[in-house]
């Protein structure tokens, strides 16, 4: 079993979800031997509540990992649970947000992590790819499970220089991508240095986001066929997600961690079970919270009793096999990162109401109604328009955010060294 995260990737990149800019046709290929979930929602909208949400089946109120709080040791992670059902359980991953600094190792039997790596942003996905490789290749009679975490279509989305040619765009200027210019324009207090930022600038930023897409897809194809060829490989099922997409200045921000908009929260799902899953397209709406049940389940681990739920997931077989699918409560998403961010999004489909602690513009506690079936790039807030359904929707969202917080383990903060903040701070993370 495979679960593939990739990093930062927006599902609207993605040629199987619509994108005409030929950045995944490895990944295309491999949509139209899966099964692809056209609405899936990300429980937040950065690397470490999210990861722990697809890992846990947990929603971020829940497990309590926000501001680089550690996974609290009681949770069971979904390689846990693998764990105990006679599973070898593998993670490799580039992501320091999703690593055994915080407690993602629980569970595996092995994870590879380069806690000493402080020279550069992030490994390449090749080599995290060997590193998988690798750890697969020690094959021990029992059934796998790889979690792999790659990370070039992170900013500063780096690629060899031939991928950034192919993608270059007319008129684009070079961005000036050191650091300390990308991280003051993302920064929630520095709004003034957006200003700065031409069209130019945005070629060239969606030109790097698009290569950075387009060379993980060669990388990330190629190993699955690989892995397809063995007979391992042949009868496993394989997951490719992600964590949470990217602000590519769509509502005025960049990057990622401070706004729950759709260029943030709509990522791609595809699943392929062993047998394939002949490109079924399904648009009921889901939630990444969903794959630990659907995981398990797969492998029949999932006891009756559980009626097809964990934590706060629904195993997806019912909808997959045509059986009742029918979610008791509204899909959510969380964000809390203190001073940089703060949001709760409820989706009553095709209506998201998004309540958000401080916009671009600099105001504070806004809230902006979206339908999503007219509008999926949420370009018209309809809050004031609709003011029936924003106060209905506005009650459900309170009442909700209550209930999961009444319910939220409290996570211990993680005292970082300074190599561990400039590490994270290289990666736009941080109030560094
Ligand atoms: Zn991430």
């Amino acid at each position: 079993m495979l679960l593939i995260v990739i990093d930062t990737l927006r599902r609207d990149r993605l040629g199987c979800y619509g994108y005409g800019g030929g950045t995944s046709p490895r990944l295309d290929a491999f949509a139209a031997d899966a099964l692809l979930f056209e609405r899936c929602l990300a429980p937040s909208g950065w690397t470490e509540p999210s990861t722990a949400s697809l890992l846990t089946g947990l929603y971020p109120t829940r497990h309590g990992c926000h501001e680089y709080a550690v996974l609290p040791a009681e949770l069971l992670l979904v390689s846990e649970r693998l764990q105990t059902v006679g599973y070898r359980t593998i993670g490799v991953s580039g992501n320091p947000n999703a690593s055994p600094l915080f407690g993602f190792d629980q569970g595996f039997d092995a994870f590879w992590f380069d806690q000493n790596d402080k020279a550069r942003e992030y490994p390449d996905v090749s080599e995290l790819v060997a590193h998988a490789e690798a750890l697969l290749a020690q094959d021990d009679g029992r059934p796998t499970f790889l979690y792999l975490h790659l990370m070039n279509v992170h900013g500063p989305y780096l690629t060899p220089d031939a991928w950034r040619d192919r993608f270059r765009r007319p008129g684009a200027r070079n961005f000036p991508f050191q650091n300390e210019v990308w991280k003051d324009v993302m920064r929630m207090g520095k709004v003034e240095r957006r200003a700065e930022v031409t069209p130019a600038d945005i070629a060239d930023l969606e030109a790097r986001y698009d290569a950075a897409v387009a060379y993980t897809d060669e990388i990330v194809g190629r190993f699955l066929e690989r892995r397809r060829a063995t007979a391992a490989g042949r009868d496993e099922l394989v997951v490719v997600t992600a964590d949470h997409g990217e602000e590519l200045f769509d509502h005025g921000g960049f990057g990622h961690g401070f706004t729950l908009h759709a260029e943030i929260v709509d990522v791609p799902l595809l699943i392929r079970p062993p047998e394939g899953g002949a490109g079924r397209r399904f648009d009921t709406p889901v939630s990444l919270v969903d794959l630990p049940a659907t995981l398990l389940e797969h492998l029949g681990a999932l006891p009756p009793e559980a009626q097809g739920r964990l934590g706060d997931g629904m195993s997806l077989w019912p909808l997959i096999d045509g059986r009742e699918f029918e979610r008791d409560l509204p899909l959510v998403s969380h964000l809390e990162r203190g001073k940089q961010g703060s949001a709760f999004l409820l989706q009553s489909w095709p209506l998201r109401l998004i309540e958000t602690g401080h916009d671009y513009s600099g105001r504070s506690s806004v809230a902006e109604l979206f339908d999503q079936a007219t509008d999926a790039m949420e370009r018209f807030d309809l809050l004031a328009r609709d003011p029936e359904r924003s106060a209905r929707l506005r009650a459900l969202l309170l009442a909700r955010r209550g209930a999961l917080e009444a319910q939220g383990l409290a996570a211990q903060r993680v005292p970082l060294s300074d190599d561990q903040r400039r590490q994270m701070a290289a990666l736009g993370y941080g109030d560094g």
